[in-house]
């Protein structure tokens, strides 16, 4: 009998996790190699004294039967019929000097409080609300990779980016910041860049509002762990291996081919095709000499300012009340938590009532989130050298936090206690994330010109990368697109007939 021919998938993220779900499925002999010790990566969730901390999804696109994206997450075992996809009543609620803003399910609902709140700014209100309809149709092409694409695929793909086209035309040229600009009214300006920061593209703000509005943009059940438990459970019916705790630390090449993947305790592994899905920063480094990298990669790796990317300091609280005075997430200014130059003075914190079961009967948990740029990675990797400093400081930011939470809303004083506190160095510890960023690079006024970094290798025949950081900026879909194009790729260089 033929040797079935094996794939090593290096990370079991989101990407490597749809990879070898779609690898398994279209007869590889298919291996994922992950460092942590469980699948997930970003996507993932942890338990702290009876609460569960969901660490990612606040929103997932491609939740909502109709589309390619959902067809994928239905394929890799995300979402089913049978498991409940959760909504909220808003995107967020923005606070600035005591007045506050929503961004509602209900479009029409947005725009009236928008145009009350700042009747000089209506047209531009209005212009805004437009855009984000027409973003409602928008579905990200999902079904086959563009260099494969045929000309009734192209056509089809074509219809279905129209709208997105009309947006991007619109927003051409144009940052976060050019967008507030247009407006009057601090807290509209506010709101706008509470998705995204100033110096990104101004387009992914009505994208990102209407695929909410349009339904989309739900949490499946149980939250990121265990969507991402029941994706590795999907991939081990098709008879996948997964091995977690083990890091691969080389691929081993001879001409033009990877021929093994070896890991960090001396084991080789040979294989057919290796799919990379980790950081690229890890990929090119690490286990590839840095030559390899494309120039465009490189590019973005240098220019820091064209390709700037962010990073978080969270803490989860235990709230002994089963009232949610939150309501979603919501956000404002805290400017006594920039404990270091860099980091934002707005502070997000999420309530997650709607999952009751992520704490003990009568109680609930909250997260909060404050956002800080690249540099802010630094002040941490120099108080992670004394692990001691480093738990101090966490615990010293925890605490104002708390603080300004109760007095934000005051029905939590004194109902609020510490649960975990987490880094941008919790993100590089457990999933090597590039300078702490669980995203991949931002998309700026100068890069937004320029194409994605490719799937394929100069010089190597049988490495496809997958993952977020060759689709900026990355997040959920990027990565199971990625992931499921990289096996699509390794069809089509096998000859292989697969119907996807
Ligand atoms: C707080 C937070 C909120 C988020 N909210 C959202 C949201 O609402 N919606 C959304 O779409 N996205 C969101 N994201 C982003 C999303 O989680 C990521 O974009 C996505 O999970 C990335 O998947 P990936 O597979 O590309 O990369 P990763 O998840 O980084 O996976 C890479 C994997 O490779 C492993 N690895 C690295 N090096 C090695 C090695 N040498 N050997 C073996 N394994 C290795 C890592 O451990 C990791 O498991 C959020 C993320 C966070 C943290």
């Amino acid at each position: 009998m033929e040797r079935r021919r094996k794939i090593a998938i290096i990370g079991s993220g989101i990407a490597g996790l749809t990879a070898a779900v779609y690898a398994a499925r279209a007869g590889f002999e298919t291996e994922l190699y992950e460092q942590h010790t469980i699948v997930g990566g970003e996507c993932t969730g942890w338990d702290r004294s009876g609460y569960h901390i969901d660490n990612c999804i606040h929103w997932m696109m491609g939740s909502t039967p109709g589309t390619d994206l959902y067809k994928i997450w239905e394929t890799v075992g995300a979402v089913s019929k049978d498991i409940e996809i959760k909504r909220c009543d808003r995107m967020y609620t923005s606070i600035l000097d005591g007045q506050q803003l929503s961004l509602w399910n209900d479009v029409d609902r947005t725009e009236r409080e928008m145009i009350t709140l700042s009747p000089d700014d209506e047209k531009e209100i209005r212009s805004l609300m437009k855009y984000c309809r027409i973003a409602k149709d928008v579905a990200i092409p999902a079904n086959i990779p563009s260099e494969l694409i045929g000309a009734k695929e192209g056509i089809k793909m074509m219809i279905t980016m129209r709208s997105a086209l009309r947006i991007f035309k619109h927003y051409y040229g144009m940052n976060v910041q050019d967008l507030m600009d247009k407006f009057k009214h601090p807290l509209i300006k506010c709101l706008i860049s509470d998705f995204t920061p100033s110096d990104t593209q101004a387009g992914s703000f009505p994208m990102a509002y209407g695929n909410f509005i349009s339904g989309d943009g739900g949490i499946p059940a149980g939250g990121s762990r265990a969507m991402a438990f029941r994706m590795k459970e999907k991939f081990e019916s098709y008879s996948g291996k997964v091995f977690c705790g083990k890091t691969v630390s080389k691929v081993l090449i001879e001409g033009s081919k990877a021929l093994e993947i070896q890991l960090d305790d001396g084991t080789k592994v040979t294989c057919d095709y290796v799919i990379p899905t980790c950081d690229t920063s890890v990929t090119f480094g690490k286990l590839l000499p840095k030559t390899y990298m494309e120039p465009l990669m490189k590019e973005m790796y240098e220019n820091r300012k064209a390709y700037p990317v962010y990073n978080t300091f969270q803490v989860a609280f235990a709230a002994a009340t089963p009232i949610d005075s939150i309501g979603a997430e919501t956000i404002w200014n805290c400017p006594e938590l920039i404990f270091t130059e860099g980091m934002s003075e707005r502070i997000t914190v999420k309530s997650y009532s709607y999952e009751p079961d992520f704490a003990p009967a009568g109680k609930q948990i909250i997260q909060s989130l404050q956002g800080g740029c690249e540099d802010v990675f630094e002040f941490w990797t120099e108080l992670y050298k004394d692990k001691e400093l480093y738990k101090k400081k966490k615990l010293e930011i925890a605490q104002i936090t708390m603080k300004k939470i109760e007095e934000q809303f005051p029905e939590y004083e004194g109902k609020l206690s510490i649960l975990d506190i987490w880094t941008p160095i919790t993100y590089t510890r457990y999933c090597n994330a590039y300078k702490g960023f669980y995203q991949s690079f931002m998309i700026s006024k100068e890069s937004a010109k320029l194409p994605y970094p490719s799937a394929y290798i100069k010089g190597l025949d049988n490495v496809i990368l997958a993952g977020q950081w060759i689709s900026p900026p990355g997040g959920l879909p990027s990565a199971a697109i990625t992931g499921k194009f990289a096996v699509q790729r390794i069809c089509k260089l096998e000859n292989k007939d697969y119907k996807f």
